[in-house]
């Protein structure tokens, strides 16, 4: 967005099963503790609020609308976000391969924009389970030339450092045009 203040459109990528719908829960549900009304544009699928970053507000929508069928929702979704989330589950290789594939095609619909992407690697409090380890997700997220962090949505760990990091990308982009 070119203005300050105007919503930043992030959207959550990945597998079923690798945390979006928490992570959504967890952004969607933190800040109105108090006034649970005040969240008037949140729904399933998307959910719009103000955030304060290194001391300055900043309006994310965050858009969860990843699992679905229909291609031309996915399209639209890899087209029309300022910033994405690309989640996989530690315990889950397969959704470690999905995330690379899905950075292949991002690159594709947005090939010539440094659109912010971070790589996030959930569900690290599944000790046993991990079959992703942290420095193959550093890795990866060095070759695909995007940020990293583990997080887990069940202890609230990292979640809120992941979009800070979002907004200050973001931040970057727009006082470098
Ligand atoms: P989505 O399909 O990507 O939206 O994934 P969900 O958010 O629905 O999560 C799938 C399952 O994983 C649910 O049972 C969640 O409770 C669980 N889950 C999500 N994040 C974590 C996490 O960080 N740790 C653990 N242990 N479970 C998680």
């Amino acid at each position: 967005p070119a203005e300050p203040g105007s919503p930043y459109r992030v959207v959550l990528l990945g597998a079923s099963g690798v945390g979006k719908t928490a992570f959504a829960n967890i952004f969607a549900g933190a800040a109105d503790s108090m006034d649970s009304d005040d969240c008037e544009l949140c729904g399933d699928e998307m959910c719009e609020k103000e955030i304060e970053v290194d001391g300055e507000p900043a309006t994310l929508t965050l858009l969860d609308t990843w699992d679905t069928d229909n291609e031309w929702a996915q399209e639209h979704c890899m087209q029309t976000g300022d910033a994405y989330l690309l989640l996989y589950s530690v315990t889950d290789r397969a959704s470690f391969l999905r995330a690379s594939e899905l950075r292949i095609t991002l690159r594709r619909f947005r090939p010539a924009q440094h659109t912010p992407i971070i790589l996030v690697g959930n569900k690290c409090d599944l000790v046993r389970r991990r079959e992703v380890s942290v420095s193959e997700g550093r890795a990866c997220a060095a070759v695909f030339d995007c940020k990293f962090i583990e997080t887990s949505a069940a202890m609230q760990h990292n979640i809120w450092e992941a979009f800070h990091g979002m907004v200050r990308q973001l931040r970057l982009r727009r006082d470098s045009k």
